[in-house]
């Protein structure tokens, strides 16, 4: 395989191979992206990183941001409370917690109702409006936030979306509180899902994807800057189990990733069926997703890490 330019930007090796040859499918009109994988640390991302992918979040959301039709839509909040819950189970009392990449703010919503003091950051233009609680809408480092000022900060698919997470992990580390909570989930590019389908992965998402983790790259990032990691989630019912489905109807209907493409911007009916589909499909994804959990290769994995210095909670 020809190596990549550029060393790796979390371990710095230098040497870079092409992800499983390079045979990746980018928008035509994002130019030559390809994705390269450190042959040292195992870090696969894209190279060069593209500069502007506004256009690519368009299709992100939905009228009135609505992304979903409304059957999806009470699935999402379900799983909204259930990170809240999981989050608050946490501590011993209620704190101060930041979501980055918030969206619409659904499981803050769902902290505050639990006592949280809540803050969120999203894309300009794409916050939601009228929330009860801040929503910045700059990059977590121009923000500037107080040293030390919270409890738990979340990430929940947003890390492999920044262009620099790993200038992101530090200031993170800086306005944690010492033995606050941070806690990421990424889509694993070592998952079963990941080496089946590869191109056709659904949670490969090119270009909006910049970075592809997996527990040992994510690890090494975390204790680079001083995290401590207490635990690893690796079954996902949402995640795990869409990335499984979706990604089948990929390569079913030969649409690649284009399918999905035509998912978020589908007509009604055509969204309808894929609804349907995923719902008969549910059993076998569920089999799928325990599978990868057992091998620890899930679609989707979610870490929980700690700032040292304290014990929160
Ligand atoms: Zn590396």
């Amino acid at each position: 395989m020809k190596p990549a330019a550029g060393s790796c930007p979390l371990c710095g090796h230098e040497s870079t191979s092409a992800y499983k040859n390079g045979k990746f499918r980018f928008p035509k009109d994002i130019g030559a992206g390809r994705l390269c994988r450190c042959n040292s640390c195992g870090l696969v991302f894209q190279n060069p990183i593209p500069d502007d992918l506004s256009g690519f979040y368009e299709a992100y959301r939905g009228e009135e941001g609505k992304r979903f039709l409304n059957e999806v839509e009470t699935i999402v909040k379900f799983f909204r409370r259930r990170r809240a819950v999981a989050i608050n189970g946490l501590f011993a009392r209620p704190g101060r917690v930041l979501d980055i990449g918030c969206g619409r703010g659904q499981m803050l919503q769902e902290l505050r109702s639990m006592g949280w003091e809540c803050f969120g950051t999203e894309f300009p233009g794409q916050a939601a409006k009228g929330l009860p609680f801040r929503v910045y809408d700059s990059d977590l480092v121009d923000l500037h936030l107080p040293g030390e000022s919270f409890d738990a900060i979340t990430l929940w698919h947003v890390f492999e979306h920044l262009k620099d997470p790993f200038s992101a992990l530090a200031e993170i580390g800086r306005i944690l509180k010492p033995g606050g909570l941070l806690v990421i989930s990424v889509p694993n590019i070592d998952s079963l899902q990941a080496m089946i389908f590869g191109e056709n992965w659904l949670h490969l998402d090119l270009p909006r994807h910049i970075y592809h983790f997996s527990p040992p790259s994510l690890s090494r990032a975390l204790e680079k800057k001083g995290f401590i990691i207490e635990d690893w989630r690796h079954f996902s019912a949402e995640y795990g189990m869409s990335g499984t489905i979706l990604s089948l109807g990929a390569v079913m209907t030969g649409k690649g990733p284009d399918f999905f493409n035509a998912l978020r911007r589908g007509k009604r009916i055509w969204t309808y069926g894929i609804f349907v589909y995923s719902i008969l499909m549910a059993p076998f994804a569920a089999a799928f997703s325990t599978l990868e959990a057992l091998l620890k290769k899930g679609g989707e994995v979610i870490v929980l890490a700690r700032k040292s210095g304290g014990s929160l909670g």
